[in-house]
């Protein structure tokens, strides 16, 4: 597991910043595409905020470090997106009413914080904009979400905004080699700045898919689509070729490609129901077929 925060150095300096002045907020979103490390990010501001010797961002062995690291630390909780339902959110609640354990900071840190304005959640949601509204002195929260425009607005607007950018090239290599990977430049083209989708890109082999199309091997890519029986690879390798139509238009100035990119947005937007996927992955053959087949 990596633990170093690679890039994001305006982020780093902003909270440098904040905390020599004590002046931080209870309140922060992380906004920015997923994948770059916003949540890594937020885990080492809540150590550099609770560490016993002032350590930034850097190693150190003080026990609240340690146990920050382990997952130990009782006052630090950490909430994934498909747990932000209300039980969970009565319990932020009330863990932000009581004193922490260690007189400090309690730092709670949210991921796919989007997921609090969807339907059923919506509930979950309001109780937890209360919370926001009443921070105790010490409580920090820390909202993580690569889907900002999402967030409910009274959430937002409770919050102070810190955007993150995706990863230059050579930052996406640097992360990849702390998990001893290598991966080959034109995947980290494609990945946009985003580990996660270089990964992706990589453990799916959906780089095959672009080199089957551009060499017009249509046999072969309908081979790997129709043999796809999990709907997030299908949707990954749908997704994948997204930018790809984008770069299309843009070289061929050929309006087929944008309605090609509008084609695979509406396609993963039905995906989200309860779309029937044989059918979705014959007709997305078929479209792709019909649009990169007239390629000269
Ligand atoms: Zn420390």
């Amino acid at each position: 597991m990596c633990s170093k925060v690679v890039g994001h150095k305006k982020q780093k300096d902003f909270f440098k910043k904040i905390l020599t002045s004590g002046r931080l907020s209870h309140s922060y979103i992380f906004s920015g595409i997923s994948g770059i490390g916003k949540k890594l990010f937020a885990r080492e501001l809540a150590r550099s905020i609770l560490c016993s010797k002032g350590s930034f961002f850097s190693e150190c062995d003080c026990q609240n470090c340690m146990h920050v690291k382990s997952g130990t630390y009782a006052d630090l909780y950490e909430y994934e997106g498909k747990e932000l339902k209300i039980e969970n959110i009565r319990a932020i609640s009330e863990s932000a009413g009581m004193t922490g354990l260690f007189g400090r900071w309690k730092i709670f840190i949210l991921d796919a914080v989007e997921r609090l304005s969807n339907g059923a959640n919506i509930v979950a949601g309001n109780a937890f904009l209360k919370t926001l509204e009443e921070p105790g002195e010490d409580c920090l929260f820390i909202l993580i979400t690569s889907k900002y425009d999402t967030i409910l607005p009274t959430i937002r607007s409770r919050c102070s905004v810190i955007n993150f950018s995706p990863l230059s090239d050579n930052e996406v290599k640097e992360v990849a080699g702390f998990y001893n990977r290598s991966i080959s430049d034109e995947i980290v083209n494609l990945s946009a700045g985003s580990i996660e989708r270089a990964f992706l890109i990589d453990d799916l082999k959906l780089f095959n898919i672009l080199e089957d199309i551009n060499n017009k091997d249509f046999k072969k890519f309908a081979w790997y689509i129709l043999n796809i029986d999990d709907i997030l690879v299908f949707k990954a390798a749908i997704e994948f070729l997204y930018p790809y139509a984008l770069q299309e238009y843009k070289s061929s100035g050929k309006g087929i490609y944008i309605r090609y990119g509008e084609y695979i947005l509406e396609i993963l937007r039905s995906l989200n129901y309860n779309v029937n996927m044989d059918l979705a992955k014959h007709d997305f053959v078929s479209k792709t077929i019909e649009v990169f087949g007239e390629r000269i």
